[in-house]
Order: structure tokens, then sequence, then C-alpha cells
């Protein structure tokens, strides 16, 4: 890629979120509410969060973040995009 690409985005998608089981997304969707809740970000089919957050969900989900980043790619959440986000992790 050109030094100048912009960086990769972390997003989440929302609809595919809600309909994985509780039992595994459910640290995760509870994370995005609180992101949404606290940027008034209701509406959106996809929610763009910041690299630093998912060091704090590896930590939740107790894996290291681009084994968490595989496992969401996996469910659907991020696409494949996401794995270039973590490179420099
Ligand atoms: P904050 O971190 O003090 O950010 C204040 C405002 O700066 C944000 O208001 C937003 O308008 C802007 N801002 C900060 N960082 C970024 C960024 O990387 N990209 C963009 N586009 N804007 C940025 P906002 O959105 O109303 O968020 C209010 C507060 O909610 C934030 O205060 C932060 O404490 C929390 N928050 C919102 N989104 C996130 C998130 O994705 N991750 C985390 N960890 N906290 C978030
Ligand atoms: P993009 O980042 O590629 O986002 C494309 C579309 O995905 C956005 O269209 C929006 O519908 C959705 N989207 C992405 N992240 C979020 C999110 O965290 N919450 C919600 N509700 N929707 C999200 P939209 O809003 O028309 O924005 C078009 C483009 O404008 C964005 O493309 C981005 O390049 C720019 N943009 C919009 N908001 C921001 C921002 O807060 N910060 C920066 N740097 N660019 C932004
Ligand atoms: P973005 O808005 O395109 O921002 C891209 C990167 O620019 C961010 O990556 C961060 O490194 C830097 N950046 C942008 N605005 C600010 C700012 O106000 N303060 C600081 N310290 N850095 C800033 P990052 O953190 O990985 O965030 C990725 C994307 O997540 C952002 O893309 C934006 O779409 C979303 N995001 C992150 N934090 C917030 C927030 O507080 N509010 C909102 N509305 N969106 C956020």
């Amino acid at each position: 890629p050109s030094p100048l690409a912009p960086a990769p985005k972390l997003v989440i998608d929302l609809e595919r979120l809600a309909q994985l089981p509780k039992d595994k997304a459910g640290p995760l969707a509870r994370y995005a509410a609180t992101i949404q809740s606290q940027r008034g970000d209701y509406n959106g089919k996809v929610l763009s969060i910041r690299q630093e957050d998912l060091r704090s969900l590896a930590v939740i989900y107790d894996r290291s973040p681009v084994e968490l980043t595989e496992e969401f790619i996996n469910w659907g959440v991020l696409d494949a995009e996401a794995r270039r986000a973590v490179e420099s992790f």
C-alpha cells in the first residue's frame, strides 16, 4: 500500500452482531452499545471503533488482538480489511 493510503478502519457490522448468540457476542455487543451511547450514535448499521478499543476488547475476551480480530472476521462482524488495522499491534 502507498504510504499515503488511509489507515484501515475497524468497522463493526451492527446488524450481524445483533444476530449472534449472546454467550459469544455479549461482551462486544455491550461495548458497542456503550460507544453508541457515548457518541449519541444510535441509527447506524455499522460502528467505526478505535484501534485502542480492540486492545480493550482483547483483554475482555482474554485473547490477543490479532486472534480476536480473526474471531470477529469469522463471526462476520469485521471484514477482512480489519486484519491490516491490527498489523501494527
Ligand atoms: P473524547 O475522547 O474526549 O472525544 C471528544 C470528541 O472528540 C468526540 O466526541 C469526537 O467528536 C472527537 N473525537 C475524538 N477522537 C476521535 C476520532 O478518533 N475520530 C473522530 N471522528 N472523532 C474523534 P463524541 O464522538 O461525542 O464522543 C464523546 C466521548 O465518548 C469521547 O470523548 C469518548 O470518551 C467516548 N467515545 C466515543 N466514541 C468512542 C470510541 O470509539 N472509543 C472510546 N474508547 N471512547 C469513545
Ligand atoms: P466511511 O468512513 O467509509 O463510512 C461510510 C459510511 O459508513 C458512513 O457514511 C456511515 O453511513 C457509515 N459509518 C461508518 N462508521 C460509522 C459509525 O461509527 N457510525 C455510524 N452511524 N455510521 C458509520 P457517511 O456518514 O455518509 O460518511 C461518509 C464518509 O464521510 C465516511 O466514509 C468518512 O470518509 C467521512 N466521515 C463521516 N463521518 C466522519 C468522521 O466522524 N470522521 C472522519 N474522519 N470521516 C468521517
Ligand atoms: P477517523 O475519524 O477517520 O479517525 C482516524 C484516526 O485519526 C483515529 O483512529 C485517530 O488515530 C485519529 N483521530 C481522529 N480524530 C481524533 C481526535 O479528535 N483525537 C485524537 N487523539 N485522534 C484523532 P482511531 O482512534 O483508531 O479511530 C478510528 C475511527 O473510529 C475514527 O476514524 C472514527 O470513525 C471512529 N471514532 C473513534 N473515536 C471516536 C469518537 O470519540 N467519536 C466518534 N464519533 N468517532 C470515533
